[in-house]
């Protein structure tokens, strides 16, 4: 992994000094009119810091609403800027979404929206895709029997295949009643212990309603609805619940924040996860637009419940921002996966933790 990085950031850099990017830019910037709509999740971990001045200096900085109002409007841009348009979103609402992105947003003037799940921010309850890794460290016991068999906590394999096994049972749960039995069973079978949380987990816990309140009075900060429970929602059987997730977590931060919010970002926005009853439910439930996981560069052609956003973790070096930011590094895709194989791939890529399990959020 460390070495596909490594050659990935060389190419970067290639591309980069050799004026490529540039070029790149240049073709998109007059290709008609273009939206980049950067992925985030944690805000940490990385560099954003490099990652914001290098895309300020390069492209047209918006609030979410306002590209989309301007991508899919009939005028022209006929002002001096005419750089891309480009707009950074934080996906689930991590508490360093406050102490790093907010923090680097005032500082250098960068604005960027973040989708919230009010539930989670009401309880302050870790995000249930953190928890097989979070639970497999605090397990108090030896050995678990799951499903009639037996996993040793020991050995590293078997540690593996529950961490998945968890994840799993939690990904395709059926309703968010059933998710949550499962971890409340499960943390009962591991004898978790409750304690204080560690300080290396303290930017996992979601935003609390009073750090998003801040960030609403600035002029930096705007948000977009993300489930109340970030179920995925083409796995739930109940079209109720389904309705529920997505309406209720609009009217619960339009009340809290005293905004109309507009905009949706599906939970692990694959195609998989996406159905036409999901579309259809977003779009009764009176969001103007929705944004998916998938990698895409969007133009006033494309479908406004299913937008495309472009990778945006900090762990990448801003060299390979810039590559991916202008287009060709999605160009290239097809050659690194037969030079570094399939860890740069043209979809979005589900980061793999150590304990093999999935965080495509
Ligand atoms: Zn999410």
């Amino acid at each position: 992994m460390r070495m596909r990085k490594q050659v990935g950031l060389f190419v970067a850099a290639c591309l980069y000094y050799s004026g490529l990017v540039g070029v790149s830019r240049w073709l998109m910037q007059r290709s008609g009119k273009k939206l980049i709509i950067l992925n985030y999740h944690r805000a940490s971990r990385g560099d954003l810091r490099c990652h914001m001045l290098y895309l300020r200096r390069h492209y047209r900085m918006l609030h979410l609403e306002e590209a989309l109002e301007e991508l899919f409007s009939s005028s022209i841009n006929t002002g001096c800027d005419r750089r891309t348009p480009l707009v950074l979103t934080f996906d689930d609402g991590y508490h360093d979404n406050y102490t790093h992105a907010f923090a680097l947003a005032c500082e250098l003037h960068v604005p960027i929206t973040i989708f919230l799940i009010p539930g989670y921010v009401e309880t302050g309850a870790y995000f249930w895709w953190g928890e097989p890794r979070r639970l497999l460290r605090r397990a108090q016991v030896n050995e678990i029997v799951i499903e009639g068999k037996t996993y040793h906590l020991n050995l590293s394999d078997e540690q593996g295949d529950l961490g998945r096994l968890i994840d799993k049972r939690l990904r395709y749960a059926s309703s968010v009643v059933e998710r949550e039995q499962f971890l409340g069973w499960i943390r009962e079978k591991l004898l978790i212990l409750p304690r204080d949380v560690a300080l290396e987990e303290e930017g996992d816990r979601p935003l609390t309603w009073a750090e998003i309140r801040e960030m609403r009075e600035s002029e930096w900060v705007s948000f977009g609805a993300h489930t109340m429970h970030h179920p995925i929602l083409a796995y739930l059987a109940d079209p109720i619940e389904l309705e529920c997730e997505v309406r209720e977590c609009r009217d619960v931060l339009s009340y809290v924040l005293g905004l109309d919010i507009r905009v949706f970002a599906y939970p692990v926005g694959r195609t998989e996860h996406i159905g036409s009853n999901v579309v259809e439910t977003v779009r009764t439930a009176g969001y103007h637009w929705a944004v998916t996981t998938l990698h895409g560069v969007n133009t006033p052609a494309s479908n406004p419940y299913l937008l495309g956003r472009v990778l945006g973790d900090t762990s990448r070096h801003w060299l390979v921002m810039a590559a991916e930011t202008s287009g060709i590094w999605h160009l290239l895709s097809p050659l690194w996966q037969l030079i570094i194989g399939k860890g740069e791939t043209v979809e979005r890529t589900p980061i793999l933790s150590q304990k093999g399990v999935e965080h495509d959020t």
